[in-house]
């Protein structure tokens, strides 16, 4: 028991001015916040003002003029326009010819130093590239795929063409023309993540390949690199035969597996005599050089709305596919507008090896061409076993 004695002492210590303190103390423990806040406008106050501002603005315009470089430079590609004929760049008032860039080069330089951008008066429309629209319409139509943009309207006008960035992006497609309206409202669009956790596992057929040694041709589109093949090779799944149309790649990879995106992909498209769409992805992944992509890139066109034939019989798409064939397996669409939906995809589960060099070349041409994933809205997935 305390001594009574010490109890004035215990009394003294809870005189207002050790109160005040204790109550500061425990002020300060429970309202971190506050405290912060006050931190915060110290800072404020503390930091210059005026010159954050100043310094922003010059850089956000000078990266919006380089951007729309970029997009000005990529629409004269598609169009097969040499950009250096087609722009005058005006830089602080003096007109100035950007140096020739390599069309293959789609970014817009770091250096750009454009503040303005202006149509040449005297620019002329290429009657090349109206003859390559047409011709990419035709390849489109004959593969079954849809048309890459300017296929069908051409240029100027005001015209949006679809893309993977900006105003035509993934974002607006769906409200670039009337038939791409899927690509908005769609409840079965591709790409999609694919967890695996939420799969239905269980016995499947296998997927029954039929390559042979093919005769094809490399298209560079402007949206992706596209191998048309001609010759006898089908896919038969779920009682149909399908035949294989074309194959194209992707960069970075457009599905995902539980949330994991790959380096690239490959899609080959099927269809069968009823007129439905079957498509296989082959997942990339960096390691050795790949022998089939190696021939591809050999013969791949650097230009858009270029197509370069391969030697006759050159392509064995076998070399493309693993080992392990077993597969993911659900009903989407197309990754490009118009986003038709009832596909029939398989993703096959093991990725094959890409070098880096190889996916090096691949991502100059195309930095991103790969559409964001889907919501799943409810869709059922099989991991075939
Ligand atoms: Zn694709």
């Amino acid at each position: 028991m305390m001594p009574l004695s010490r109890l004035p002492a215990l009394i003294r210590l809870l005189r207002p001015p050790a109160l005040a303190a204790l109550f500061v103390l425990s002020a300060s423990l429970f309202l971190p916040g506050a405290s912060r806040i006050a931190l915060a406008q110290d800072r404020a106050a503390a930091a210059p003002k005026a010159p954050l501002a100043d310094t922003r603005k010059p850089v956000a315009s000078a990266n919006a003029a380089a951007r729309a470089i970029g997009e000005q430079v990529r629409e004269a590609v598609e169009a097969g326009v040499e950009p250096k004929k087609r722009l005058t760049v005006v830089v602080e008032g003096k007109e100035k010819k950007p140096a020739p860039m390599p069309a293959a080069e789609h970014k817009a330089p770091d250096h750009a130093p454009a503040t303005h951008i202006a149509a040449a008066p005297g620019a002329i429309p290429n009657p090349v590239a109206s003859r390559q629209q047409a011709a990419r319409a035709k390849a489109a139509a004959l593969a079954g795929h849809p048309a890459p943009a300017g296929a069908a309207g051409g240029h100027g006008a005001g015209e949006v063409h679809w893309n993977y960035e900006g105003e035509g992006g993934p974002q607006a497609w769906g409200q670039l023309k009337p038939e791409f309206n899927v690509c908005a409202i769609g409840k079965r669009q591709s790409p999609i993540n694919i967890e695996e956790s939420v799969t239905l596992r269980g016995p499947a057929e296998p997927i029954q390949f039929e390559y042979t040694p093919s005769s094809a041709s490399v298209v560079n589109n402007g949206h992706t690199i596209q191998v048309d093949v001609a010759g006898d090779n089908q896919i038969t799944v779920r009682g149909s035969s399908y035949k294989l149309l074309q194959f194209h790649f992707h960069h970075p990879s457009e599905e995902r597996v539980n949330y994991r995106s790959f380096a690239m992909v490959v899609h080959l498209v099927h269809r069968n005599p009823e007129g439905q769409l079957a498509v296989v992805a082959v997942l990339l992944d960096p390691g050795e050089a790949n022998a089939l992509i190696n021939k591809v890139w050999t013969y791949m066109p650097l230009d858009s709305g270029d197509r370069v034939r391969m030697p006759a019989g050159i392509l064995n798409i076998n070399e493309l596919l693993p080992k392990d064939q077993r597969y993911y397996q659900f009903i989407g669409s197309l990754t490009t507008p118009p986003c038709t939906e009832g596909v029939l995809w398989m993703v096959l589960k093991q990725p094959v090896a890409i070098s880096r060099d190889q996916l090096r070349l691949f991502a100059q041409l195309f930095p991103n061409n790969a559409r964001p994933v889907q919501p799943i809205h409810g869709r059922a997935i099989r991991d075939a076993q």
